[in-house]
């Protein structure tokens, strides 16, 4: 049976007077690949953001393994085996691919050994990266620079990987291979947290799926079942 690895109770944030998580309860089972879907302004990124502890939550908690990690700071989420790979990819455009690499190892600073293995696993899953390890970050394409955020994410060896948007702005073929990697990175063990507008790539990608409106869960179930819910394919699938 599969075991519970993140669970939202209740949980609210609030910007000033915007509440943009209202009373969210969510659980993720270890090994899974779950989705959030939902329109502009809905609050899949601020979830994430709470889940990494880089913004406060008010009221409700967040659970790791069943042991609350609600308004931890990030480097500790960080340590604790999660990784956010930011909407924007927030990649550094001075730094060459590989220092960007080295930076996402910062949890293993003491372990260098552990770093040269994880770099060497980074330029096995994303040969494109081992060649253009010496370019500078800001010279990668769209797609290749997503690619350089979901590595540099994998450098910290996390159990769980936050992907906020990993489709957006980049050219079709690209968001092919990318999302064949994040099915790979998941069949090697990794629970994925998958933040995704394009509902069609979310549905197909993750077996379970949450559709967040106005900072609410407003429908949930597997993929099988919504991609056959009348709503999620008049409003998300253009059905
Ligand atoms: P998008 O796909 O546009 O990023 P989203 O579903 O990820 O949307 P959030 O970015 O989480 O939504 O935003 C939820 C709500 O909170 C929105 O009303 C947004 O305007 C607001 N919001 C987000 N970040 C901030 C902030 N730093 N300060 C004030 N309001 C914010």
């Amino acid at each position: 049976m599969s075991k519970e690895i993140v669970k939202l109770d209740d949980v609210c944030v609030c910007y000033g007077a915007i509440r943009a998580l209202q009373g969210v309860s969510l659980s993720v089972e270890e090994g899974a690949i779950v989705a959030l879907i939902g329109s502009n302004g809905a609050g899949k990124t601020t979830l994430l953001n709470a889940l990494s502890g880089l913004v406060p939550v008010q009221s409700g908690h967040i659970f790791l393994r069943g042991e609350e990690i609600t308004n931890e700071k990030p480097h500790i989420i960080a340590q604790r085996r999660i990784a956010h790979v930011p909407e924007g990819r927030k990649i550094f455009s001075e730094l060459t691919v590989e220092e960007n690499l080295r930076i996402g190892a910062y949890t293993q600073y003491k372990n260098k050994a552990k770093i040269e293995q994880l770099l060497h696993m980074n330029f096995e899953l994303f040969p494109i990266l081992a060649e253009r390890r010496k370019q500078m970050g800001g010279s990668l394409s769209g797609g290749e620079q997503q690619m350089l955020a979901i590595a540099r994410g994998l450098m910290s060896e996390p159990d769980i990987i936050l992907l906020d948007e990993p489709s957006l702005g980049i050219a079709p073929i690209m968001v092919e291979h990318i999302f064949e990697f994040i099915r790979q990175i998941n069949a090697s063990g990794k629970t994925i947290i998958l933040v995704e507008q394009n509902a069609n790539l979310a549905l197909e990608t993750a077996s379970y799926v949450y559709v967040l409106e106005t900072g609410r869960i407003v429908n949930e179930n597997t993929s099988d079942v919504l991609i056959h819910d009348d709503t999620i394919q008049k409003v998300y699938l253009g059905l």
